[in-house]
């Protein structure tokens, strides 16, 4: 093994021994009361900047298969999808399955879909609701939504969860509309990194979009400036991860949900996202293990002095 890899993967062991217990499965971690003290804290902090007339919603970790496929997922992101599968149909067949477990044979093969999937981003179940509402009103609609989010990425590295908490405002209105939504929301997560002296710089992002189209359409995002990513190195090496993203959709959401102004014009969306998770080990990996030692600076930006 490298040595930078050796090193890496100690610093990795230590936070996994204080922070985390493994679970059986990459990417799959029980959190202990230190760094859920440090996620509450960090949960009030961005709540403390929600805009006025916001209105909040918790989703749970599962969402409309209909939905997500509606919105197009499948086209630009299916290798990452979970999908619940159940045993459906009648008493013998469900017993059909569970002896096939018994003899321990693959009973996963008898399940069928639940019309559920395991939710890839916070703000997908936020669009629908909206377009509930009727016409966009000329203010513009303001949403603070968070959710568990499955990606299926299996990784050794801490950073890269196939579980994790993902935390988003999101803004429907009119294209400036958005554009100032970003820019604002840019300058906040800048004096959030600051206050929490976390090392960040901004990089123009593309998603994982799948396969060989998949790659025109992340040059095309990057071209277009739709993603913006704050980065902060969160492991001793292997370059910084992105730990907040800021993403212009277009009409995207608009079209797919019929949502649009009192004029008929199709409104256009954006959403700033706080990987929760990931800023939370930015901070013990940053700051170390020992919360109680962190700089009086960031204990009082959390409120935890
Ligand atoms: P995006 O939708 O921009 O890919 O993700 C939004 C945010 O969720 C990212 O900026 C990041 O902080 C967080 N996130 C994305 N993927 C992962 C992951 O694999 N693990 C963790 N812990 N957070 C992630
Ligand atoms: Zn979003």
């Amino acid at each position: 093994m490298a040595t930078a890899t050796k090193s890496r993967q100690a610093a990795d062991d230590t936070i996994l021994d204080h922070l985390f217990r493994p679970m059986g499965v990459d990417g799959v971690y029980a959190r202990t009361h230190e760094y859920e003290n440090v996620v509450d804290a960090l949960q009030r902090l961005i709540s403390r900047h929600r805009p006025e007339g916001t209105e909040v919603f918790r989703f749970p970790p599962v969402m409309s298969l209909r939905q997500l496929e509606k919105q197009g997922y499948l086209n630009s992101f299916p290798q990452l999808l979970g999908c619940v599968c159940a045993l459906h149909g009648t008493e013998a067949d469900v017993s059909a399955a569970v002896d096939r477990a018994k003899n321990g044979s693959d009973w996963t093969s008898e399940t069928t879909s639940a019309d559920l999937v395991l939710s890839p981003a916070a703000c997908y179940p936020v669009y629908p609701i909206a377009a509930k509402k009727g016409p966009v009103p000329a203010k513009g609609l303001t949403f603070d939504v968070a959710a568990d989010c499955f990606r299926h990425e299996p990784s050794k590295d801490l950073d890269r969860l196939q579980s994790f908490r993902m935390r988003e405002y999101v803004r429907i209105g009119a294209p400036a509309d958005i554009a100032t939504f970003r820019e604002q929301w840019m300058q906040r997560a800048q004096s959030i990194a600051e206050a929490l002296q976390l090392p960040y710089h901004f990089d123009r992002a593309s998603d994982p979009f799948f396969g060989r189209v998949g790659q025109l359409m992340a040059a095309n995002q990057i071209e277009q400036a739709l993603k913006f990513e704050l980065l902060i190195p969160v492991r001793g090496e292997g370059g910084p991860t992105a730990c907040m993203s800021f993403n212009y959709h277009r009409e995207h959401f608009g079209k797919t949900w019929g949502l649009r102004d009192q004029s008929g014009e199709l409104a256009h969306s954006g959403c700033v996202a706080f990987g929760i998770d990931r800023l939370t080990l930015a901070l013990f990996s940053t700051h170390g293990l020992d919360v109680d030692a962190w700089p009086r600076g960031v204990l009082e930006a959390l409120r935890l002095d």
